[in-house]
């Protein structure tokens, strides 16, 4: 089933996301629907705030066929490493893209959907759609972390479009 996709100004995409407890059927279908919904879009992740579900899931697929897709269960990225600057968006501000600086590399845990235990040595694309989808699980956009000029001038862009 697709989803709506909550859009920036939606108080949902800035709380900070409680974690999954059980993954139940609920939450198996969420994880269906949020993959439907990404494909859908377009887009390469979708965090389960952005359809206006607080808890701690996002699904990603990079469509790289040498890189896995899949979905992240109260992830926690226990490593990061370097500093690497590139183009950004966000399926919650269609339009708007910016560079974004963001580790190189991470290393990421978390659950798979049958609850087991992941460990994931990220880098490249993947690595910072980890990143960008994680920070959605508290409430973090990619506009926060640009500068505060290229944040009015984003906001501005984002304002003249929606009006
Ligand atoms: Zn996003």
């Amino acid at each position: 089933m697709l989803l709506e996709i909550r859009l920036f100004g939606d108080p949902v995409l800035r709380e900070k996301c409680a974690p999954v407890e059980h993954i139940d059927d609920e939450i198996r279908q969420l994880i269906e629907d949020l993959q439907e919904t990404m494909y859908d879009a377009d887009g390469l992740g979708l965090a389960a705030p952005q359809v206006g579900v607080p808890i701690r899931m996002f699904v990603y697929d990079v469509r790289d066929p040498e890189l896995q897709a899949g979905v992240l269960i109260n992830p926690e990225i226990v490593e990061a490493d370097g500093s690497i600057r590139e183009e950004e968006g966000c399926l919650s501000l269609p339009g708007l893209t910016e560079i974004v600086e963001r580790n190189e590399s991470i290393l990421v845990r978390g659950l798979d959907m049958e609850g087991e235990p992941v460990e994931l040595r990220l880098e490249g694309l993947l690595s910072r759609c980890v990143q960008h989808e994680n920070d959605h699980l508290d409430g973090i956009l990619f506009l926060d972390r640009v500068s505060p000029l290229k944040r009015k001038l984003l906001l501005q862009k984002w304002q003249k479009g929606e009006n």
